[in-house]
């Protein structure tokens, strides 16, 4: 009896060797081929400005099948021709909110001398008053916009959470009024926010789509490029940079007043004196918030460029 259940028991093992001998090669060639690919995705996450009109248009495309924009006829080309034309006045906002973002940030207007200001007032208004009239000017073309609701919001939200100067605004936004809940690391916090909006939103809508549509492999190829790829941004890209960020921050020790006392120097970073310090393994002392700062660009100490 016992020698028929090691038997069993050696066959069960070499068994496992085969199968194991014989898949090694599907699995290396399997995990190359995952490797090969994540590394092309995130070189197409990197060319930010395709990587947000591909998500834009799409969405759009999206949208107006889903909402059933007023098209002409129910070809897809037609739908695609929404998408563009909507990207196109969306494009158009955009243009002149950066015109006026450079003239706020300009450092004239900041001068608060009278004149400047109202210079800087007027070449506002005359920038949105261009912005009406290259909209006057599409419309005398034949092109117009006139979405329904539900897609003028949902495609204008995207928009605005993917497109790079509306993601800066939120961005500063954030940093001055919600400080503390933050805990400074804002630049990461942000786009993961707005990239958890953006799935969501293309979830809810794909999910309808699915059910509905005719177009099923324009649907497949929406799930990739809206749900997947942008799940894996948030990922790679924002969360796992947070851990880690937030790791390497908590490992560095608090200075106690005693040791501030002994040190007697100001912080290398903003120059100043510290009441408050953080002690990197190289025995350096910087200003919780100024080490921060540094970290966020590279995590190097800002005095010996020591590797952390
Ligand atoms: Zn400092
Ligand atoms: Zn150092």
């Amino acid at each position: 009896m016992a020698s028929s259940d090691h038997n069993l028991h050696e066959n069960s093992n070499v068994l496992k060797r085969w199968i194991r001998f014989i898949s090694y090669p599907f699995v290396v060639v399997a995990t190359r081929m995952f490797r090969g690919i994540h590394f092309f995705e995130q070189f197409y996450i990197k060319l930010y400005n395709i990587y947000a009109f591909v998500s834009q248009m799409m969405f759009f495309v999206l949208c107006s099948l889903v909402f059933n924009e007023k098209v002409e006829s129910d070809r897809f080309e037609e739908y695609l021709l929404m998408a563009l034309k909507t990207l196109l006045f969306y494009s158009v906002f955009t243009y002149f909110t950066t015109k006026t973002k450079d003239i706020l940030s300009s450092n004239r207007i900041l001068i608060f001398h009278n004149w400047n200001l109202m210079e800087g007032i007027c070449r506002i208004v005359i920038e949105w008053a261009k912005a009406i009239i290259v909209v006057i000017c599409l419309r005398e073309q034949g092109i117009d916009f006139r979405p329904s609701v539900p897609y003028a919001v949902s495609t204008f939200s995207y928009y605005l959470c993917t497109e790079k100067i509306f993601t800066d605004i939120f961005r500063k936004a954030f940093r001055y009024c919600a400080f503390a809940i933050f805990d400074d690391l804002e630049h990461l916090y942000v786009p993961l926010l707005l990239n958890i909006y953006t799935v969501t939103l293309s979830i809810t809508i794909e999910l309808y789509f699915f059910l509905t549509t005719k177009f099923v492999n324009f649907a497949f190829v929406c799930s990739y490029f809206l749900i997947y790829i942008r799940i894996k941004d948030s990922y790679y890209n924002y969360w796992k940079i947070l851990e880690l960020e937030k790791q390497t921050f908590d490992n560095f020790r608090n200075a106690s007043q005693k040791q501030l006392d002994e040190y007697d120097d100001i912080c290398a970073v903003c120059l100043n004196k510290m009441s408050k310090a953080k002690i990197t393994p190289c025995n350096h002392y910087f200003h919780p918030n100024c080490l921060k700062e540094c970290l966020k660009n590279s995590f190097l100490c800002p005095l010996c460029k020591l590797n952390f």
